[in-house]
């Protein structure tokens, strides 16, 4: 593989990583250790062997090199917020880019070259000032390493695509220690637009940037008996939608502070639409789902990009609890609808909640043979379990209804699955989601880039094809 910086030679001591790397290298017992191994799911209560907070990409290929000769496994964190805590492991070397998140952009050229530590709102933040920016998730704290790699549905993403689709560049720490440019690389530039970070560390993303303006969004709220009729006619609605209407829902305890007090505390739906053409047009673009399913209560306005970015930031904080279980649906309506509903009443937590999506657009209209899969979902619904500590006795409850409530939707299961929302999964379960051909062609792209699976914790591409699914990743 030819590279832009050539594998040195192995780091095989402690004493020679610390004189190389640039920023702190961080064991148990030293001051900050503790912070730095915490990720956003306080469920994973991890410790390292070594924290390595890389400052800048020479770093980064110095504790893969350290890390590879001294036989540890290796993790990589970019934003710390995947669900299954891939981030963290005990015993392992933790290579942090938390510290890398510089941004600069090319206006001209509708580029932003974003570190591998960035989190959404770091890159939002350097793009929104030139009316641009990547299509990417809706909480703004979430990293843009693990979303980015594994896929990223969010707000523009009908409109635009998702923001795997939008990797135009990246600079990569190989499992060797050498750094390459994946736009030399083809074959793992089209790997790492959707699977994962199997194949290295991306130190800098180079990422195309849309227009982004202002935005119309509508809330409307209906109590859960209200919800199947509701249901229908968000189906009807979503299906019908140009690619700048962008409909989502939520089913979960009442706690708005806009509602009025006698609909709050129970469970409900939340039909949320986000309209990004002209703002004017949105309350009229809104009007046929209104008009066929009337809210018990809502609320409308008009949100800078920045501001739609950052309104789920406060709904799951770090270091709560989480569970996650997601699935693609065929459908939403009938039968399915009515199971999410008693999903809804019986669950267990007025934190937890169930997210859907209807998808299409630019999404399902992108590259059919690109890595990410499943580009032909019509929805993707999650049961996001979210708790505290001091419920943590409980952690087996709010776990079984997150899965409890995927599996009684699987007759009406699309098939697949999507990569960033997954829990720790058994080795055939990957292969399943990417599917035969594509999972053969990124083992194929694994195997000359990392054939000694150094990056496997993630969900994994082996690099050599097993028929054993009873393998668990990680
Ligand atoms: C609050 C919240 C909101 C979310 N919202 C959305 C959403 O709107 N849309 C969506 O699609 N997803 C969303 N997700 C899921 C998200 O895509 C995944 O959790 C993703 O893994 C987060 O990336 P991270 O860098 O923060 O995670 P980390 O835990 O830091 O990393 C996860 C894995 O990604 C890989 N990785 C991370 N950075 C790099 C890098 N620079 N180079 C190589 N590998 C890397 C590593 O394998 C690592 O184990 C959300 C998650 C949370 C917790």
């Amino acid at each position: 593989v030819p590279a832009v910086i050539a594998a040195p030679s192995h780091i095989t001591s402690a004493a020679l990583l610390r004189s190389q790397f640039t920023g702190p290298l961080l064991r148990a017992g030293d001051p900050g250790y503790d912070q730095a191994r915490r990720v956003w799911n306080g469920m994973f209560d991890r410790r390292p062997a070594l924290i390595a907070r890389c400052r800048c990409t020479a770093d980064a290929a110095a504790a893969v090199r350290y890390a590879t000769a001294a036989g540890l496994p290796v993790t990589v964190r970019g934003g710390g917020h995947n669900v299954a805590g891939t981030a963290v492991a005990d015993g392992a070397v933790l290579i942090d880019l938390s510290l890398m998140r510089r941004v600069t952009v090319d206006a001209g050229r509708r580029l932003a070259h974003a570190e591998g530590g960035c989190l959404l709102g770091d890159l939002d933040a350097a793009t929104a000032p030139h009316g641009l920016a990547c299509p990417a998730g809706v909480v703004s704290h979430t990293g843009v390493g693990g979303l980015a790699l594994g896929g990223g549905y969010g707000w523009l993403a009908r409109r635009w695509g998702l923001t795997c689709d939008h990797i135009a560049g990246a600079e990569v720490v190989l499992a060797d220690g050498s750094v390459v440019a994946a736009e030399d690389h083809p074959d793992l530039l089209w790997a790492l637009r959707g699977g994962g970070g199997n194949f290295g560390i991306v130190t800098r993303f180079t990422l195309r940037l849309r227009p982004a303006g202002p935005v119309y969004r509508h809330v409307g709220m209906y109590p859960a008996q209200d919800a199947p009729a509701a249901l229908a006619a968000y189906r009807d609605f979503a299906e019908a939608q140009p690619d700048d209407m962008h409909a989502v829902g939520a089913l979960q305890r009442a706690s708005a502070p806009w509602l009025p007090a006698a609909l709050r505390d129970r469970p409900a739906l939340f039909l949320t639409t986000v309209w990004l053409g002209d703002p004017a047009a949105g309350a009229q673009m809104t009007a046929p789902l209104l008009a066929a399913a009337p809210p018990a209560a809502q609320t409308a306005g008009v949100l800078s990009h920045l501001e739609l970015q950052a309104l789920g930031d406060h709904s799951e904080p770090h270091g709560h609890r989480y569970y996650t279980r997601s699935c693609y649906l065929a459908e939403l309506t009938g039968e399915p609808a009515a199971e999410l509903v008693r999903a809804a009443v019986e669950n267990p937590s007025a934190l937890s909640c169930i997210d859907f999506e209807y998808l299409g657009g630019a999404i399902a209209a992108g590259d059919p043979d690109s890595a990410f899969p499943r580009r032909d979902a019509p929805y993707i619904c999650t049961a996001s379990a979210h708790w505290t500590d001091r419920d943590r006795h409980r952690d087996a409850t709010h776990i079984a209804w997150a899965r409890g409530t995927v599996d009684r939707l699987a007759r009406w299961q699309h098939g697949g699955n999507y990569v960033n929302y997954m829990q720790a999964e058994p080795a055939g379960k990957i292969a399943e989601l990417y599917g035969a051909t594509r999972y053969a062609r990124l083992a194929a792209v694994k195997r000359r880039y990392d054939p000694d699976n150094v990056f496997r914790a993630n969900q994994n591409i082996r690099p050599q094809i097993s028929n054993d699914p009873s393998g668990v990743n990680q």
